[in-house]
């Protein structure tokens, strides 16, 4: 990837890092909101434009409810016109839970005595691998704490060995990561063990708020080598990166305005933005104790992700299982386009959980705090949020065609390629979802499935529908991984 040092402001080379603290209480302070802006903004994001830092401030400036509904009616319009009824699918595998660092919200965090540390064997590893897989798993990110353990060499070794692992028909075939920041060299390292995404997360992008909640004397204290991890990620060969803010540590305003900036800044230097953005709001961990000033609200949170999703209309946008199913549901109107299930955070829990649940048909037992990062709100199995998902119509896939054909970016070309969408990514769900039905769904999801597959066969490209029709039928007769 081209670095491009005339269009950027990166800290130390000339003297001004691209988060400028004044610049983004300005635009807070000094932009109104008023009817006609707001639906010019709508309207520019309709009609397929990034919004700029001071358009995004007119959003996050509207209080006025029925105009906050507009924004959110326009945000569930982008994503219904654009990207349609797809909703990728991944689950999240915890590796290790060392971490050096002493983040306050965080229950890896180092001064807490009572967490269990652990991290994975090679053998458990391939078993938790083989247990997602099991379950119909084909899209992972894999989860560190930050610790010499981890070194560049070793994540690469469990990204490496991950793709290799296959159970049955059951394959995992993009391996997205989220772990500590990285020097160019280590990203270099990652990159060439084939990884999808380097996800990681500036938590908040103030910087009195982050000295607040990462301890001065820890690595992750050091705000600017966070903040410009994804310039290393570019400058190692990484052109797919996910953002992410943790909601609750600052005036979400703020911190809406500084992620879109950081979005300018990747556009501007890198000319490609970030591929996924996530949305992580505060949940209990073990000893958690931080003051709940800036918690953010259900309703302050779906005008969030409309925001976002006006605002940067060609990335992908993720929600996890931290959130109830009712408000995942809620949220996957407003353009949140990924969510995890099946999710367990305890570490080494796939193998035994799948192993239980195979024995009883039940839940297995709540979840341990002091054995992972955070309370998850959404507990389902991946088999029942598929359930639900399809009852609304919607197709889950475990696509990963672009990733592997090297298209890179797709998520751009899905806003920005007329036709692609018709023409390549609904085909794709379509044949991933078909895989899934095949092998792991119960005789009344897998009835419902191809009942949702037919349709949306309107929804594919004239050209192609036969094709595809001819691909199902290879899947049915026992192929797999055929794609577009
Ligand atoms: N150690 C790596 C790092 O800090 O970048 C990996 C991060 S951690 C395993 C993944 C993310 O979980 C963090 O970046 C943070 O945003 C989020 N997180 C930590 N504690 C949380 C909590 N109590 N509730 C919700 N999310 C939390
Ligand atoms: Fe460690 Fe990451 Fe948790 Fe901070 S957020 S304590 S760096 S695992």
């Amino acid at each position: 990837m081209q670095f491009n040092p005339e269009k950027c402001r990166i800290p130390d080379e000339i003297g001004k890092p691209f988060i400028d603290e004044e610049e983004i209480w300005d635009y807070i302070n000094k932009t109104q909101s008023t009817p006609e802006r707001v639906r010019d903004i709508i309207q520019k994001s309709l009609d397929k434009n990034r919004l700029t830092l001071e358009e995004t401030a007119v959003l996050v400036n509207t209080t006025d409810s029925t105009l906050v509904e507009e924004i959110k009616e326009g945000a569930r319009e982008l994503k219904r016109r654009i990207y349609g009824n797809r909703i990728v699918l991944f689950a999240p595998l915890y590796v290790g839970n060392y971490c050096i660092n002493n983040c306050k919200y965080c229950g890896f965090r180092s001064s807490n005595k009572e967490q269990v540390r652990t991290t994975l064997t090679d053998e458990e590893l391939v078993h938790n691998v083989e247990a997602l897989e099991e379950d119909g798993q084909k899209r992972l990110i894999l989860v560190y704490g930050e610790s010499p353990k981890y070194s560049p060499e070793y994540i690469a070794h469990t990204v490496k060995l991950t793709y290799a692992t296959k159970k049955n028909n059951g394959s995992i075939r993009r391996v997205n990561i989220n772990a500590a920041p990285l020097d160019v060299e280590g990203f270099r390292t990652v990159k060439e063990a084939g990884i999808g995404t380097y996800q990681i997360f500036q938590e908040t992008y103030h910087r009195g708020a982050y000295a607040k909640f990462h301890p001065a004397n820890t690595r992750k204290g050091d705000y600017d080598w966070r903040l410009t991890s994804m310039d290393r990620a570019q400058q190692g060969g990484i052109d797919d990166n996910g953002l992410g803010i943790l909601f609750g540590l600052y005036d979400w305003r703020f911190e809406v305005l500084a992620m879109i900036r950081h979005t300018n800044h990747l556009e501007a230097c890198f000319n490609v933005g970030p591929h996924t953005i996530s949305f992580p709001r505060i949940k209990d961990a073990s000893g958690l104790d931080i003051d709940q000033e800036y918690m953010v609200d259900d309703d302050t949170f779906e005008k969030i992700i409309a925001i976002f999703r006006l605002a940067v209309p060609y990335t992908g946008m993720i929600l996890t299982a931290r959130e109830t199913a009712e408000f995942r549901a809620k949220a996957i109107q407003y353009g949140i386009s990924q969510i995890d299930g099946g999710t367990n955070l305890q570490i080494g829990d796939y193998k035994y959980h799948h192993e239980e649940t195979e024995k009883n048909s039940d839940k297995v037992e709540d979840q341990n705090l002091h054995r992972e990062q955070f309370k998850i709100g959404d507990d389902r199995t991946l088999g029942e949020i598929i359930d639900e998902l399809l009852e609304d119509n919607y197709i889950p896939s475990f696509c990963t065609a672009c990733y592997r054909l090297g298209r890179t970016g797709e998520h751009f070309m899905e806003f920005s390629v007329p036709g692609f969408i018709k023409r390549y990514c609904t085909p794709n769900a379509i044949l991933t979802l078909s895989e899934y039905l095949v092998d792991y769904a119960t005789p009344e999801v897998a009835a419902k499935g191809w009942k949702v597959i037919e349709n949306n066969l309107e929804n594919v490209d004239d050209k192609f529908r036969e094709e595809l029709l001819k691909r199902i039928a290879r899947v049915k007769a026992g192929e797999r991984d055929l794609y577009f």
